[in-house]
């Protein structure tokens, strides 16, 4: 094992990745750049019934747009440890194979799926569903620890079809240290005998996933909870090989927001949120998944979301930025127990990133909102406009979407404040409005303020009386930014016609 931090994100491509799954990317890649070390992208693709098209180039992309980016393998350099593909390193793997089988710690099995099958039912029917390859049943199976060895010879030369399997030790206990679980002991009754190489050539993803991280010198293999159960076969692999085993951390699932058990996407789909980073099409189903890039998140937001899924950085402190992130960041502070995904909390670190940007950056993204709606705002007025509605915006298309009144007249008015604030006495007010604005040479918010008050005062109204009225006639709503901002931005021509077309409308 390389005494340099090497650390892999190891996904198989057989479908969009889930945010659990960035999630493991992303803790990967903090721990390796907190040490100065090296983080790889593998893809484990021997599974070719799961293949699915495009998967890959998802997970490039998806990273990529997450700031995850790999020193090397798929997405990053080939520092000669490649290929990084599984299914184009093949020819590699029957090697490794061939050297357990050699030091007796695998066997050649002929056992066909139908046998097998019939086995497992036979077993069912005899009160044991649980039925598994181990130690005791292949005594009494199709491989080369039951046939002699002229007969497995001969079969093999004949081209019957034949696996390879792992040969557990009876009674053995299998102890590794965890960074996130502590000590973890099984005994190897309680396991079964794992393929390791198929019939079809290609390794399984156990054999090729240690053969990989020992040539790949990986020092640390941190992944998800659903693969701490095959952890122990693998320290057992890399005893059978002489290798020194990798440190161990297995991350907590991320649980569905209301109740037990792992985050789906039908839970996504239930409660209306993506769990996955970016939209996602496959082309052979049709099938589409939507992502959090194209709802409207900002890649930091969405990876400090993710970062503290799990771990805790021991502070008060919620936001960080990816370089905070690798500095705070400690594999010793992950939690064991799952974390709960809450769709909330994300969409208040999107809020947080989006209310800390520049007018600048602002601007430019309400320009770009407009723009793809065919709505227009003067240059002049970008600024102001993006500043007053990113205090309402979570996502960057809500700098139009909740000021929509900015660029449209009303074409309906808000029926709470209709009823309850839309007086007898209003349309002689907005009238009254109308005309001092009319006079006004300056028409901007300090002028209209002044002019506004100025009426009020005289009239001795109360704010209460008239300012809602006077929202509801030029923007339709009830509520909303400062009225007077609104009426610069809109421009006197603008907010004249509105409050004649309010009156006319609310007779
Ligand atoms: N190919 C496995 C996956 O799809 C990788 C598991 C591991 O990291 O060892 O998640």
């Amino acid at each position: 094992m390389s005494s340099k931090v090497r650390v892999r994100f190891a996904p198989s491509p057989t479908g969009p990745l889930h945010i659990g799954g960035v999630r493991t990317a992303l803790y990967n890649y903090l721990f390796a750049k907190k040490h100065g070390g090296d983080f790889l992208l593998r893809v484990e693709d021997t599974d070719q019934t799961r293949f699915v098209a495009g998967a890959e180039k998802y997970i490039v992309e998806a990273l990529a747009w997450c700031g995850i980016s790999p020193d090397e393998g798929i997405g990053g350099e080939d520092r000669g440890n490649g290929p990084y593909r599984q299914s184009e390193r093949k020819p590699m793997y029957r090697e490794y194979a061939e050297t357990l089988l050699a030091n007796d710690s695998a066997y050649v099995a002929f056992d066909t799926a139908d046998e097998l099958e019939r086995v497992r039912a036979l077993a069912k029917e005899a009160g044991a569903s649980n039925w598994q390859y181990n130690y005791i049943t292949r005594e009494n199976m199709k491989n080369s620890l039951t046939l002699a060895k002229d007969e497995v010879k001969a079969k093999i030369a004949a081209g019957e079809p034949y696996v390879i399997r792992m040969k557990l030790p009876r009674d053995h206990e299998v102890r590794f240290e965890d960074t996130i679980r502590g000590w973890v002991s099984v005994n190897t009754n309680n396991m079964d005998d794992k393929v390791l190489f198929k019939g079809d050539g290609m390794p399984t993803y156990h054999l090729a996933n240690i053969v990989d991280d020992h040539l790949m010198e990986i020092s640390h293999v941190i992944r998800g909870e659903e693969w701490l159960p095959s952890a122990p076969l693998h320290v057992l692999l890399y005893e059978a090989f002489g290798w020194e085993s990798p440190i161990f951390a297995h991350l907590p699932l991320l649980l569905k927001p209301d109740g037990p058990g792992k985050l789906s996407k039908r839970d996504g789909d239930r409660l209306g949120f993506p769990v996955f980073p970016i939209d996602w099409k496959n082309d052979e189903t049709q099938e589409t998944a939507s992502g959090y890039r194209e709802t409207g998140f900002y890649p930091d937001a969405f990876i400090n979301m993710l970062a503290l899924l799990g771990w805790n950085p021991g502070t008060e402190q919620e936001v960080f930025s990816l370089q905070e992130l690798v500095e705070a960041f400690d594999l010793g502070s992950v939690s064991k127990s799952g974390a709960k995904f809450d769709f909330e909390k994300g969409k208040w670190f999107n809020q947080v990133y989006l209310r800390g940007m520049s007018e600048e950056k602002l601007a430019s993204a309400l320009k770009t909102e407009l723009n793809s709606r065919g709505l227009h705002c003067d240059e002049k007025h970008l600024g102001t406009v993006a500043m007053m509605m990113s205090e309402r915006a979570t996502f960057p298309k809500d700098l139009v979407t909740e000021g929509l009144f900015l660029f449209e007249r009303p074409s309906t008015y808000d029926e709470k404040t209709l009823t309850k604030k839309w007086s007898a006495d209003s349309p002689k007010m907005m009238e009254d409005i109308s005309s001092r604005f009319l006079a006004l040479v300056t028409f901007d918010a300090a002028s209209i303020e002044s002019c506004f008050k100025g009426y009020l005062t005289e009239k001795e109204l109360g704010f209460g009386k008239v300012g809602p009225s006077f929202r509801l006639a030029v923007t339709g709503k009830g509520m909303g930014p400062s009225m007077f901002t609104i009426c610069e931005v809109l421009g006197k021509e603008e907010v004249l016609a509105r409050i004649s077309l309010a009156i006319e409308k609310l007779k």
